[in-house]
């Protein structure tokens, strides 16, 4: 496949209301996950007869790699691939491998892995250069309460060493937190992965979506997290790879590692949030915590040239003006919000 270049770009670097540049972009490709983690997409909610998108209503590859080149000469640095779950979404691999044609682009991809050990081997040889897997506790009966499907951990374990092995390296373990159901699984996955060269990353319980029935109390605070570590495993803070990296640092003081914490509820990060979203139907979303997006589907679909298409992108970022997580207090704020499972986590 040939390496192609950026979409011309046809002004100045891309800022919003409040100075941040666009420079990351999550796609979410597909609505769609085997798990029914009970904070993310609980059964009474998404069960059998949830209607989740049809087939025709998703973008196809071929959209996905058109916009993803649109950003890309707007300033996008990186891309990260998820849902839903993205190894459910068929042939996964030809999008890795059509996105990994766009020159300088960091191609990762979010995932609960339980398909990872078949798949580790096809996603390094189309291109993805590496993953983010989702686990939130290392025994079966807390991770079992959690994802809700029975899904047994060693499986997981065995997509992250499959994944090493491939060389998706480094590899993010992302464990979220939540107040009675796992806090105590803190300290067996810090031990865990201590040593191992993956780096784990707690992250703080959020209020996305309008399923979950989040309060504030649930939130088990970085804070928190990074005292019960350093109690047992003693921490000092690292200072961060880049501007605007959402996990705050630490580094374990005996050298075997790092773990980091995303305290999404209680220091949020909006000042430096350069992260635009697209759902599985191709609507663009500014903010994790939006209540509505702006649809690029459409304008795919009509015809809209590259630059027509840049041009809106470039509209719709200049007006950005969100920083829910600054605003919102103890209180969830009552708004319709949209799963996270559809506009991509
Ligand atoms: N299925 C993939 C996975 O499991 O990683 C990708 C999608 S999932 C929505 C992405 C991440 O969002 C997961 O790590 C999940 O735990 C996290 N997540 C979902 N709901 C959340 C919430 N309410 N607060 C914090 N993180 C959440």
């Amino acid at each position: 496949m040939t390496r192609e270049g950026k979409v011309a770009s046809p002004a100045g670097p891309l800022l919003d209301t409040l100075g941040r540049p666009l420079r990351d972009l999550r796609i979410s490709v597909t609505d769609r996950c085997n798990f029914r983690c009970v904070y993310c997409m609980p059964k009474e909610v998404f069960g059998k007869d949830y209607a989740f998108l049809e087939r025709k209503e998703l973008l196809s590859f071929e959209e996905i790699t058109r916009l993803a080149r649109v950003f890309h000469g707007l300033g996008i640095e990186k891309i990260r691939l998820t849902g839903g779950e993205p190894l459910v979404r068929r042939n996964l691999e030809q999008l890795i491998e059509m996105l990994s044609g766009i020159e300088g682009l960091d191609l990762t991809l979010t995932t609960n892995a339980s398909n990872l050990a078949k798949k580790a081997r096809a996603l390094k040889a189309a291109g993805l250069t590496r993953v983010t897997v989702s686990l939130d506790a290392l025994d079966d009966p807390t991770f079992m309460a959690m994802n809700d499907v029975d899904f047994p951990v060693a499986k997981v374990l065995e997509g992250i060493d499959a994944a090493a092995e491939a060389g998706l390296a480094p590899i993010k373990v992302n464990m979220v937190v939540k107040r009675g159901m796992n806090e105590t699984g803190i300290l067996p996955m810090a031990r865990y992965f201590k040593s191992r060269g993956h780096i784990l990353r707690f992250i703080e319980y959020m209020d996305v979506g309008a399923s979950n029935g989040w309060r504030m109390d649930d939130v088990v605070t970085a804070r928190e997290i990074v005292e019960t570590i350093d109690a047992e495993m003693p921490l000092e803070p690292a200072d961060a790879n880049y501007t605007g990296e959402v996990a705050e640092r630490w580094r374990y003081r005996d050298g075997s590692g790092e773990i980091g914490v995303i305290a999404s509820v209680t220091q949020a990060f909006c000042s430096d949030c350069t992260r635009a979203r697209i759902s599985t139907d191709g609507k663009l979303y500014t903010c994790l915590f939006a209540t509505g997006g702006h649809d690029l589907r459409t304008l795919l679909r009509e015809g809209a040239s590259d630059a027509e298409l840049a041009k809106r992108v470039r509209e719709i970022w200049s007006l950005r003006s969100d920083r829910y997580s600054e605003i919102r207090s103890s209180k969830t704020i009552p708004i319709k919000k949209i799963e996270m499972s559809y506009i991509g986590g």
